[in-house]
């Protein structure tokens, strides 16, 4: 049955055309269940109703033509309970329609599942009898496993579909949803960057020229088998020769008598090379996994291995000849920080990433260079977006492709609204945030996930609140020595030369990973992440405390904050190599300044060594040991706030990691993107009472997550009697008008009104009533 199953999906993805696609599926699905008809009807929103798309067993004519309201008969019924319906006598049913044209009148049992993306109905799949009689329940649990398959296969086909047909009417505006991960409005071409070799999302499409695309393949094949050569060279003293033999079979397919001649085939009919490789492995994958014997099944992973090997070479030429335009959108599979730090400088306007959330590394890394970016937009094939002109609204998270006049008329104006309150806010930049009642707090800023952020500096922030030093570990091959480190920090530092600079230590792990230094784990939030890491590997991180240390030297803005904390021991251990990295340095310094004093003296020949040691000392006493600071973001801590006080000189909230740990949301996934949500009320009371807790034990307190960079969260935050909020340096300015616009009586009357809700919802809801109430309307679009 599992089997079955694949392979009707399979074939259902492995059609370019989504109405050969269901005619083969419904085709399949008759078969494989041995009824008489099989129907598959598509939602239509717009016209609110369901379409009959493909039958096997109804009338030819109908398709296409009939359709049944959202209300109407027993499709409609089950697109309403969103449940099976089994009948064994349809016509007896008090919501069947009789719809003549369709030619039913010989079927009795019924039996429809819904066909549900994300809590969205998109179709309905049916399979009919003339025998008047219940399906079984292995028919029915095999149509809803198969809908439930099907569901996200069709959500790609419904875009196939209507992108194709876009592009040969070239009209047609298609808009879908995404979740808003930065703010701000991009109007470009969309660039298609395909990092990971994926044949499932490889999207069909033909090519005009034909003799490239087989040049293509012919190289990637020749480069793939190199590769196996020197695999093979390399394991033969490793593993025995029967394993080695799997190269060989994998060499023997490459050649043109196999399949490298049916994916040529294939190139020649007009397919690009990359779609002709998926079709070919597909086909036999499909052709392996059918046959019962295990030996074969399990070819098929060998076949797929050998596929995406050919098709990483295949993509890599194709990257190579990708041609930037002055300016574009990016849209990848899987957008990360780095990729956007490496095209940040090439034109890029605005990010679009399949998979991800507005909390993603990426994401934060967006807004913080003011780029719009949409998050999770589903059902998308990347490649036929390629140089499609698009509009991005980073606000909603909608995406408009191929937009009419109108809307880029109407996105143009927003664009100059965006630009006018980008100008007003700059008014207050340089003035103290302050309330109207004379209450200030401190507005740092974020920084290291990308260059150059030096410009942030004029944008009127106190300070570097968080550098997150991960970035620069990142884009490169290996762990930068302590000398590199030294020269990054020191030019961090000194950007704020008279103002506190908060170096947190290594964060990777979580979606952050260093390709040097891979972590594959089943849940990474959970796992080998941050001091988790470091303190596993000490020379990593006295390497790094070393540097940070010696980059402070004369300027002594230096703090340390360590990320993860989720309990004491943590700090005690990373407290004792921070001193031990200390009195390391000083001792280092002491007779390096020593041996310098006394080379000199031999010059001149006055200092003897007791005075020159004196010397080394006296400077090397300047080396101050910096503050020590923790992340509060693993909810452990909140529990444990006394204890921690004792051993740190400051707590900053990590609000990002706080909200996905107490809620239990990933913050990358876009599936549960909706749970993720600081403005919920359990995440508010906890930084409540961290807020609480650090005034009673004296220990200052900061938040550097992406909360305090929204209006309404910035106002919460000063009421609870933060002392410092920190942002990226878009916000900076933004956040200080709407400090600079209330009392705190105002943020404390809000604050504690808010605490008393009990939903996000009405969190939200509250908190924008009161920003129209308090004229920062205009800010809500921003913000939120
Ligand atoms: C946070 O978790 O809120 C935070 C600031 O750190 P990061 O986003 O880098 O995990
Ligand atoms: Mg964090």
């Amino acid at each position: 049955m599992l089997t079955t199953l694949r392979r009707i999906v399979l074939e259902f993805s492995q059609e370019a055309e989504l109405q050969n696609a269901l005619e083969r599926m419904v085709y399949n699905v008759k078969k494989a269940m041995k009824t008489d008809c099989c129907s598959i009807y598509l939602a239509d929103y717009h016209q609110q109703h369901f379409l009959l798309m493909a039958s096997d067993g109804l009338a030819k004519t109908s398709v296409g033509e009939t359709s049944i309201g959202f209300s109407e008969g027993l499709v409609g019924l089950v697109g309403q309970r969103e449940e099976p319906l089994n009948i064994a006598d349809a016509q007896q049913h008090q919501d069947y329609m009789h719809a003549p044209e369709v030619e039913e009148d010989d079927f009795n049992a019924f039996l429809g599942t819904p066909i549900i993306h994300q809590r969205k109905v998109l179709g309905i799949l049916a399979i009919q009898q003339k025998e008047s009689r219940h399906y079984t329940e292995n028919d029915e649990a095999f149509l809803v496993t198969l809908s439930a398959q099907l569901a996200s296969a069709l959500a790609n086909a419904e875009v196939k579909n209507l992108l194709s047909h876009q592009q040969q009417k070239n009209q047609g505006v298609k808009q879908l949803h995404g979740i808003a991960g930065a703010p701000g409005i991009a109007l470009s071409e969309i660039i298609v960057c395909q990092p990971q070799a994926d044949l499932a999302a490889v999207s069909l499409k033909k090519s005009p020229d034909s003799q490239k695309q087989l040049l293509r393949f012919e190289q990637a094949v020749e480069k793939t088998r190199i590769e196996f050569d020197v695999l093979s060279s390399q394991l033969s003293e490793a593993i025995d020769d029967d394993s080695l033999a799997i190269f060989d079979v994998y060499k023997q397919l490459l050649e043109q008598a196999s399949l490298g001649h049916e994916v040529a085939a294939k190139i020649s009919k007009g397919w690009r090379a990359d779609s002709a490789l998926k079709l070919v492995i597909e086909h036999y994958i499909s052709q392996f996994e059918a046959i019962e014997d295990s030996y074969f099944r399990e070819r098929a992973s060998d076949i797929r291995d050998l596929g995406t090997r050919l098709l990483v070479n295949i993509q890599q030429q194709a990257k190579e000849e990708l041609e930037l335009p002055k300016e574009f959108i990016l849209l990848a599979q899987d957008v990360s920080a780095s990729l956007v730090a490496q095209y940040q400088h090439q034109g890029l306007l605005g990010i679009i990433s399949l998979t991800g959330s507005n909390n993603s590394h990426a994401a934060i890394l967006a807004r913080s260079l003011g780029l719009p970016a949409i998050m999770g937009v589903n059902a998308l094939v990347l490649g036929q977006l390629h140089q499609q002109q698009a509009i991005i609204d980073g606000y909603s998270g909608e995406l408009f492709i191929n937009p009419d006049e109108g809307l880029i008329r109407e996105y143009q104006y927003l664009l100059s609204q965006e630009k006018a309150l980008t100008d007003k806010v700059m008014e207050v930049a340089q003035l103290p945030c302050i309330t109207q009642d004379g209450r200030a707090i401190e507005v740092l800023l974020n920084a290291g996930l990308s260059a150059g952020f030096e410009h942030s500096a004029k944008l009127g922030a106190l300070g570097i609140g968080l550098y997150r030093t991960e970035i620069p570990f990142m884009n490169r091959n290996c762990f930068p020595s302590e000398q590199e480190q030294t020269q990054l920090y020191r030019k961090v530092l000194q950007v704020f030369p008279k103002h506190g600079v908060t170096m947190r230590t290594l964060d990777v792990g979580g979606d952050k990973s260093l390709p040097y230094f891979p972590i594959n784990e089943e849940n990474p939030f959970l796992g080998w992440r941050g001091i988790r890491i470091t303190l596993d590997h000490p020379e990593i991180f006295l390497v790094q405390v070393r540097a940070m240390l010696r980059a402070n030297q004369g300027l002594n803005n230096l703090e340390i904050m360590l990320p993860m904390i989720s309990g004491v021991e943590e700090i005690d251990e990373a407290n004792r190599l921070i001193n031990q990295a200390f009195f390391e340095l000083k001792a280092e310094l002491t007779k390096d300044i020593t041996t310098e004093l006394m080379s000199a003296r031999n010059e001149d020949g006055h200092l003897t060594l007791q005075q020159a040691q004196q010397k080394a000392q006296a400077v090397s006493a300047k080396l101050v040991r910096p503050k020590i600071g923790i992340m509060l973001e693993v909810p452990s801590v909140i529990f444990q706030m006394e204890a921690l006080a004792k051993r740190v000189d400051f707590f900053s909230v990590g609000s990002n990691d706080l909200t996905q740990y107490l809620l239990a949301v990933d913050r990358n996934n876009s599936q549960v993107a909706n749970l993720y949500d600081a403005f919920h009320p359990a995440v508010l009371n906890a930084l409540n009472s961290i807020a609480q807790q650090s005034a009673k034990y004296l220990t200052p307190i900061s938040l550097c997550g992406e909360l305090a960079s929204q209006p309404a969260g910035a106002i919460l935050l000063l009421a609870m009697g933060f002392d410092k909020i920190s942002m990226n340096g878009h916000n900076v300015p933004r956040i200080k008008w709407v400090i600079r616009h209330i009392s705190f009586e105002q943020a404390q009357n809000i604050l504690n009104k808010t605490l008393t809700l009990t939903t996000a919802k009405e969190v939200h809801s509250y908190l924008n009533e009161q920003l129209e109430v308090l004229g920062l309307g205009g800010f809500i679009r921003a913000g939120f």
